[in-house]
Protein backbone atom coordinates (compact mmCIF):
# COMPACT_ATOMS: atom_id res chain seq x y z
CA UNK A 1 0.00 0.00 0.00
CA UNK A 2 1.25 3.37 -1.16
CA UNK A 3 1.60 5.74 1.65
CA UNK A 4 -0.04 9.41 1.40
CA UNK A 5 0.57 11.95 1.12
CA UNK A 6 2.82 11.14 -2.07
CA UNK A 7 4.03 12.41 -5.24
CA UNK A 8 3.89 10.44 -8.45
CA UNK A 9 6.19 11.31 -10.64
CA UNK A 10 5.20 10.36 -14.40
CA UNK A 11 8.04 9.08 -16.13
CA UNK A 12 6.56 9.23 -19.87
CA UNK A 13 5.56 12.61 -18.77
CA UNK A 14 8.83 13.67 -18.97
CA UNK A 15 9.99 11.89 -21.70
CA UNK A 16 7.42 13.90 -23.56
CA UNK A 17 7.78 17.27 -21.97
CA UNK A 18 11.64 16.41 -23.16
CA UNK A 19 10.81 15.76 -27.06
CA UNK A 20 8.67 18.49 -27.07
CA UNK A 21 11.05 20.56 -25.88
CA UNK A 22 13.23 19.19 -28.71
CA UNK A 23 10.58 20.30 -31.29
CA UNK A 24 10.51 23.92 -29.61
CA UNK A 25 14.15 24.46 -30.18
CA UNK A 26 15.22 22.07 -33.30
CA UNK A 27 18.82 23.21 -33.41
CA UNK A 28 19.92 23.32 -29.81
CA UNK A 29 21.32 20.84 -27.39
CA UNK A 30 19.13 20.51 -24.21
CA UNK A 31 20.82 21.10 -20.90
CA UNK A 32 18.52 19.99 -18.59
CA UNK A 33 18.15 21.14 -15.18
CA UNK A 34 17.92 18.93 -12.18
CA UNK A 35 19.17 21.06 -9.70
CA UNK A 36 17.28 21.27 -6.29
CA UNK A 37 16.57 17.52 -6.14
CA UNK A 38 15.40 17.80 -10.01
CA UNK A 39 12.77 20.69 -8.52
CA UNK A 40 11.83 18.39 -6.21
CA UNK A 41 10.88 15.45 -8.35
CA UNK A 42 13.65 13.14 -7.27
CA UNK A 43 17.06 14.09 -8.58
CA UNK A 44 18.52 10.06 -9.66
CA UNK A 45 15.18 8.88 -11.23
CA UNK A 46 14.68 12.09 -13.24
CA UNK A 47 18.10 11.66 -14.49
CA UNK A 48 17.92 8.19 -15.35
CA UNK A 49 14.80 8.84 -17.20
CA UNK A 50 16.49 11.75 -19.59
CA UNK A 51 19.95 10.00 -19.01
CA UNK A 52 20.87 9.75 -23.15
CA UNK A 53 17.77 11.51 -24.06
CA UNK A 54 19.01 15.53 -22.92
CA UNK A 55 22.59 16.02 -24.11
CA UNK A 56 23.28 16.81 -20.64
CA UNK A 57 22.56 18.13 -17.03
CA UNK A 58 22.40 21.59 -15.26
CA UNK A 59 22.89 21.22 -11.50
CA UNK A 60 23.87 23.75 -9.13
CA UNK A 61 26.00 22.20 -6.56
CA UNK A 62 28.85 19.65 -7.04
CA UNK A 63 27.43 17.23 -4.67
CA UNK A 64 24.45 16.88 -6.91
CA UNK A 65 26.65 16.00 -9.91
CA UNK A 66 28.71 13.62 -7.75
CA UNK A 67 25.16 12.00 -6.85
CA UNK A 68 24.52 11.86 -10.88
CA UNK A 69 28.05 9.95 -11.44
CA UNK A 70 27.90 7.53 -8.55
CA UNK A 71 24.53 6.66 -9.84
CA UNK A 72 26.10 5.88 -12.83
CA UNK A 73 24.67 9.16 -14.94
CA UNK A 74 27.14 9.21 -17.78
CA UNK A 75 25.83 12.47 -19.09
CA UNK A 76 27.94 15.91 -20.02
CA UNK A 77 27.19 17.59 -16.44
CA UNK A 78 27.54 21.42 -15.72
CA UNK A 79 27.87 23.22 -12.73
CA UNK A 80 25.82 26.46 -12.90
CA UNK A 81 27.45 28.59 -10.10
CA UNK A 82 30.73 26.25 -11.01
CA UNK A 83 33.19 24.79 -8.07
CA UNK A 84 33.34 26.94 -4.45
CA UNK A 85 36.58 25.79 -3.56
CA UNK A 86 40.14 24.39 -5.09
CA UNK A 87 39.41 21.34 -3.69
CA UNK A 88 36.54 21.05 -5.72
CA UNK A 89 38.81 20.99 -8.86
CA UNK A 90 40.16 17.21 -9.09
CA UNK A 91 36.71 16.07 -8.45
CA UNK A 92 35.58 18.21 -11.13
CA UNK A 93 38.49 16.48 -13.56
CA UNK A 94 38.08 12.84 -11.65
CA UNK A 95 34.31 12.96 -12.67
CA UNK A 96 34.37 14.64 -15.72
CA UNK A 97 32.19 17.99 -14.86
CA UNK A 98 31.73 21.10 -16.82
CA UNK A 99 31.64 24.31 -14.51
CA UNK A 100 30.40 27.81 -15.40
CA UNK A 101 33.50 30.48 -14.15
CA UNK A 102 31.87 33.58 -13.20
CA UNK A 103 34.36 35.23 -10.61
CA UNK A 104 37.56 36.32 -9.99
CA UNK A 105 38.16 33.62 -6.81
CA UNK A 106 37.48 31.06 -9.12
CA UNK A 107 39.64 32.37 -12.12
CA UNK A 108 42.20 32.11 -9.64
CA UNK A 109 42.09 28.63 -8.09
CA UNK A 110 42.17 27.35 -12.08
CA UNK A 111 45.54 28.99 -12.59
CA UNK A 112 47.12 28.11 -9.20
CA UNK A 113 45.54 24.08 -9.30
CA UNK A 114 47.73 21.53 -10.21
CA UNK A 115 45.24 19.12 -12.39
CA UNK A 116 45.58 16.04 -14.18
CA UNK A 117 43.60 16.88 -16.88
CA UNK A 118 41.98 20.40 -18.26
CA UNK A 119 38.36 21.39 -16.47
CA UNK A 120 35.65 22.46 -19.32
CA UNK A 121 35.00 25.86 -18.28
CA UNK A 122 31.50 27.73 -19.07
CA UNK A 123 32.71 31.56 -18.92
CA UNK A 124 29.56 33.36 -17.11
CA UNK A 125 28.51 36.78 -18.84
CA UNK A 126 26.79 38.74 -16.74
CA UNK A 127 24.73 40.69 -19.29
CA UNK A 128 22.11 42.04 -16.75
CA UNK A 129 20.66 39.87 -14.06
CA UNK A 130 23.76 41.11 -11.84
CA UNK A 131 23.65 38.22 -9.72
CA UNK A 132 27.14 36.35 -10.99
CA UNK A 133 28.99 36.53 -14.13
CA UNK A 134 31.65 39.03 -15.78
CA UNK A 135 30.56 41.97 -16.86
CA UNK A 136 31.14 43.22 -20.65
CA UNK A 137 34.64 45.23 -19.54
CA UNK A 138 36.25 42.73 -17.69
CA UNK A 139 35.13 40.32 -20.84
CA UNK A 140 37.89 40.32 -22.53
CA UNK A 141 40.75 40.09 -19.98
CA UNK A 142 39.09 37.21 -18.39
CA UNK A 143 38.26 35.27 -21.75
CA UNK A 144 42.38 35.94 -22.36
CA UNK A 145 42.93 34.50 -19.23
CA UNK A 146 40.94 31.56 -19.34
CA UNK A 147 42.65 30.83 -22.86
CA UNK A 148 46.00 31.00 -21.39
CA UNK A 149 44.89 28.82 -18.42
CA UNK A 150 46.26 25.10 -18.98
CA UNK A 151 43.99 23.37 -16.76
CA UNK A 152 41.41 24.90 -18.65
CA UNK A 153 40.13 22.68 -22.05
CA UNK A 154 39.74 24.59 -25.09
CA UNK A 155 37.54 25.97 -26.35
CA UNK A 156 35.66 27.92 -23.70
CA UNK A 157 32.38 28.09 -23.46
CA UNK A 158 29.69 31.19 -23.23
CA UNK A 159 26.85 31.23 -20.87
CA UNK A 160 24.50 33.99 -19.44
CA UNK A 161 21.16 33.74 -17.50
CA UNK A 162 18.37 36.00 -18.34
CA UNK A 163 16.15 37.92 -15.58
CA UNK A 164 12.88 38.54 -17.43
CA UNK A 165 12.06 36.15 -19.53
CA UNK A 166 9.26 35.58 -17.95
CA UNK A 167 7.92 38.80 -18.88
CA UNK A 168 6.94 37.94 -22.85
CA UNK A 169 6.81 42.11 -23.32
CA UNK A 170 9.67 43.27 -21.80
CA UNK A 171 12.30 44.17 -24.09
CA UNK A 172 15.14 43.56 -21.34
CA UNK A 173 16.16 39.80 -22.64
CA UNK A 174 16.99 40.95 -25.99
CA UNK A 175 18.73 43.96 -25.03
CA UNK A 176 21.01 41.00 -22.78
CA UNK A 177 20.94 38.84 -26.11
CA UNK A 178 21.93 41.17 -27.90
CA UNK A 179 24.93 42.23 -25.40
CA UNK A 180 26.09 38.69 -25.18
CA UNK A 181 26.01 38.17 -29.05
CA UNK A 182 28.17 41.10 -29.33
CA UNK A 183 30.42 40.30 -26.61
CA UNK A 184 30.84 36.54 -27.86
CA UNK A 185 30.43 37.20 -31.83
CA UNK A 186 34.00 36.10 -33.34
CA UNK A 187 34.71 33.28 -30.69
CA UNK A 188 34.66 29.47 -30.63
CA UNK A 189 33.04 27.49 -27.87
CA UNK A 190 29.26 26.83 -27.76
CA UNK A 191 26.74 29.26 -26.40
CA UNK A 192 24.07 28.97 -23.69
CA UNK A 193 21.56 31.54 -22.41
CA UNK A 194 17.77 30.51 -22.59
CA UNK A 195 16.38 28.96 -19.53
CA UNK A 196 12.70 27.55 -20.17
CA UNK A 197 11.07 30.96 -20.48
CA UNK A 198 14.19 32.14 -23.13
CA UNK A 199 13.40 28.58 -24.89
CA UNK A 200 9.51 28.38 -25.13
CA UNK A 201 9.17 32.49 -25.29
CA UNK A 202 12.25 33.93 -26.74
CA UNK A 203 13.38 31.82 -29.55
CA UNK A 204 15.99 33.27 -31.03
CA UNK A 205 17.91 32.74 -27.60
CA UNK A 206 17.89 29.34 -27.96
CA UNK A 207 21.42 28.82 -30.02
CA UNK A 208 23.85 26.02 -29.49
CA UNK A 209 21.96 25.11 -25.45
CA UNK A 210 18.75 25.56 -24.43
CA UNK A 211 19.07 24.77 -20.46
CA UNK A 212 15.18 23.99 -19.24
CA UNK A 213 13.97 23.30 -15.47
CA UNK A 214 10.73 23.87 -14.82
CA UNK A 215 9.44 23.48 -18.37
CA UNK A 216 11.07 19.71 -18.28
CA UNK A 217 8.91 18.86 -15.29
CA UNK A 218 5.56 20.31 -17.72
CA UNK A 219 5.08 23.47 -15.81
CA UNK A 220 5.26 27.51 -17.45
CA UNK A 221 7.43 29.77 -16.12
CA UNK A 222 5.38 32.24 -17.02
CA UNK A 223 2.59 34.11 -14.51
CA UNK A 224 -0.77 33.60 -15.48
CA UNK A 225 0.10 30.42 -18.19
CA UNK A 226 0.35 26.48 -17.85
CA UNK A 227 2.51 23.94 -19.62
CA UNK A 228 -0.22 22.74 -21.10
CA UNK A 229 -0.15 25.66 -23.66
CA UNK A 230 2.89 24.71 -24.88
CA UNK A 231 1.94 21.08 -25.04
CA UNK A 232 3.72 20.12 -21.86
CA UNK A 233 2.10 17.72 -19.53
CA UNK A 234 2.73 18.07 -15.52
CA UNK A 235 5.28 15.80 -14.19
CA UNK A 236 4.16 15.66 -10.40
CA UNK A 237 0.74 15.07 -9.07
CA UNK A 238 0.84 15.42 -5.29
CA UNK A 239 -1.80 13.24 -3.74
CA UNK A 240 -3.32 12.37 -0.29
CA UNK A 241 -6.68 11.65 1.13
CA UNK A 242 -9.63 12.27 2.73
CA UNK A 243 -9.11 11.56 6.30
CA UNK A 244 -12.52 12.91 7.99
CA UNK A 245 -15.79 14.50 7.03
CA UNK A 246 -18.05 16.55 9.02
CA UNK A 247 -20.98 18.83 9.15
CA UNK A 248 -20.21 22.09 9.72
CA UNK A 249 -22.64 24.77 11.09
CA UNK A 250 -23.02 28.40 10.03
CA UNK A 251 -20.74 30.51 12.10
CA UNK A 252 -18.47 27.91 13.19
CA UNK A 253 -14.80 28.58 12.52
CA UNK A 254 -11.92 26.06 11.53
CA UNK A 255 -8.30 24.88 12.52
CA UNK A 256 -5.82 27.21 14.87
CA UNK A 257 -6.84 30.98 15.39
CA UNK A 258 -10.71 30.14 14.62
CA UNK A 259 -10.45 32.77 11.91
CA UNK A 260 -12.59 30.93 8.73
CA UNK A 261 -16.49 31.15 9.67
CA UNK A 262 -18.60 28.98 7.61
CA UNK A 263 -21.27 31.50 5.50
CA UNK A 264 -23.76 28.49 5.68
CA UNK A 265 -24.08 25.56 7.05
CA UNK A 266 -21.59 22.90 4.88
CA UNK A 267 -19.67 19.66 5.05
CA UNK A 268 -16.04 20.63 5.83
CA UNK A 269 -13.36 17.61 4.77
CA UNK A 270 -9.95 17.25 6.46
CA UNK A 271 -6.94 16.24 4.22
CA UNK A 272 -3.96 14.59 5.74
CA UNK A 273 -1.70 16.85 4.28
CA UNK A 274 0.42 19.81 6.00
CA UNK A 275 3.22 22.66 6.07
CA UNK A 276 5.22 19.50 7.68
CA UNK A 277 4.81 17.99 4.29
CA UNK A 278 5.36 21.04 2.57
CA UNK A 279 2.08 22.45 1.22
CA UNK A 280 2.28 25.87 2.27
CA UNK A 281 1.21 27.55 5.77
CA UNK A 282 -0.02 30.75 4.24
CA UNK A 283 -1.81 29.11 1.21
CA UNK A 284 -4.98 31.44 2.10
CA UNK A 285 -8.82 30.42 1.95
CA UNK A 286 -9.69 29.92 -2.01
CA UNK A 287 -7.18 28.14 -2.84
CA UNK A 288 -8.25 25.09 -4.65
CA UNK A 289 -7.62 21.36 -4.43
CA UNK A 290 -9.34 18.72 -6.62
CA UNK A 291 -11.31 16.44 -5.14
CA UNK A 292 -13.86 14.15 -7.17
CA UNK A 293 -13.30 15.90 -10.31
CA UNK A 294 -13.85 19.03 -8.90
CA UNK A 295 -12.35 22.10 -7.25
CA UNK A 296 -12.66 22.43 -3.57
CA UNK A 297 -11.47 25.56 -1.41
CA UNK A 298 -9.47 25.46 1.52
CA UNK A 299 -11.00 26.80 4.30
CA UNK A 300 -9.02 27.66 7.88
CA UNK A 301 -5.45 27.52 8.43
CA UNK A 302 -3.02 25.00 6.78
CA UNK A 303 -1.57 22.91 9.99
CA UNK A 304 1.26 20.54 10.22
CA UNK A 305 -0.15 17.85 8.75
CA UNK A 306 -3.98 18.51 8.06
CA UNK A 307 -5.78 21.16 5.76
CA UNK A 308 -9.54 21.50 5.97
CA UNK A 309 -11.55 22.24 2.46
CA UNK A 310 -15.08 22.91 2.38
CA UNK A 311 -16.78 20.43 0.48
CA UNK A 312 -20.11 21.98 0.16
CA UNK A 313 -23.84 21.68 1.79
CA UNK A 314 -24.82 19.01 -1.23
CA UNK A 315 -20.92 16.90 -0.96
CA UNK A 316 -21.23 12.91 -1.59
CA UNK A 317 -17.47 12.59 -0.77
CA UNK A 318 -16.32 9.84 1.67
CA UNK A 319 -13.27 9.31 3.94
CA UNK A 320 -10.62 7.71 2.24
CA UNK A 321 -11.17 10.15 -1.41
CA UNK A 322 -8.28 11.02 -3.02
CA UNK A 323 -6.96 14.76 -3.15
CA UNK A 324 -4.92 15.96 -5.40
CA UNK A 325 -3.52 19.26 -4.65
CA UNK A 326 -1.46 19.35 -7.69
CA UNK A 327 -1.39 17.37 -11.10
CA UNK A 328 -2.63 17.58 -14.75
CA UNK A 329 -6.46 18.42 -12.99
CA UNK A 330 -4.93 21.18 -10.72
CA UNK A 331 -2.24 22.97 -12.70
CA UNK A 332 0.22 23.72 -10.10
CA UNK A 333 1.02 27.32 -11.61
CA UNK A 334 -2.90 27.95 -10.61
CA UNK A 335 -2.24 26.81 -6.59
CA UNK A 336 1.03 29.32 -6.90
CA UNK A 337 -0.68 32.49 -7.72
CA UNK A 338 -3.56 31.71 -5.15
CA UNK A 339 -0.48 31.32 -2.49
CA UNK A 340 0.71 34.56 -3.98
CA UNK A 341 4.08 32.47 -4.98
CA UNK A 342 5.82 30.56 -7.84
CA UNK A 343 5.20 27.04 -9.18
CA UNK A 344 9.08 26.48 -8.68
CA UNK A 345 9.05 27.05 -4.56
CA UNK A 346 6.01 24.82 -4.51
CA UNK A 347 7.29 21.54 -6.20
CA UNK A 348 11.00 22.60 -4.66
CA UNK A 349 9.51 22.62 -0.81
CA UNK A 350 8.34 19.46 -0.33
CA UNK A 351 9.73 17.91 2.59
CA UNK A 352 11.06 14.55 2.99
CA UNK A 353 7.87 12.94 4.32
CA UNK A 354 6.55 13.08 0.94
CA UNK A 355 7.42 9.88 -0.60
CA UNK A 356 8.00 10.18 -5.01
CA UNK A 357 6.85 7.18 -7.00
CA UNK A 358 7.73 6.94 -10.56
CA UNK A 359 5.75 5.24 -12.54
C1 LIG B 1 17.86 27.12 -12.61
C2 LIG B 1 18.54 27.58 -13.84
C3 LIG B 1 18.00 27.32 -15.11
C4 LIG B 1 16.64 26.69 -15.31
O1 LIG B 1 15.66 27.69 -15.14
P1 LIG B 1 14.10 27.39 -15.45
O2 LIG B 1 13.46 28.71 -15.31
O3 LIG B 1 13.66 26.40 -14.43
O4 LIG B 1 14.06 26.84 -16.82
C5 LIG B 1 18.75 27.67 -16.21
N1 LIG B 1 19.95 28.28 -16.08
C6 LIG B 1 20.48 28.58 -14.89
C7 LIG B 1 21.80 29.27 -14.81
C8 LIG B 1 19.79 28.26 -13.73
O5 LIG B 1 20.32 28.57 -12.54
Amino acid sequence: MKPFPRAEISVSALQHNLAQLKLVAPTSRIMAVVKANAYGHGLLPVARTLDGVADGFGLARLEEALKLRHGLITSKLLLLEGFFRAEDLPLLVLHDIDTVVHHESQLEMLEQAQLAKPVTVWLKIDSGMHRLGFTAAQFEAVYQRLLACQNVAKPVHLITHFACADEPDNPFTLAQYDQFCELTQALDGDRSLANSAGALYWPQTQRDWIRPGIAMYGVSPVTGDVGSNHGLVAAMELKSRLIAIRDHKAGDSVGYGAYWRAPQDTRLGVVAIGYGDGYPRNAPSGTPVWINGRRVPIVGRVSMDMLTVDLGPASSDNVGDDVLLWGQALPVEEVAEHIGTIAYELVTKLTPRVSLFFE
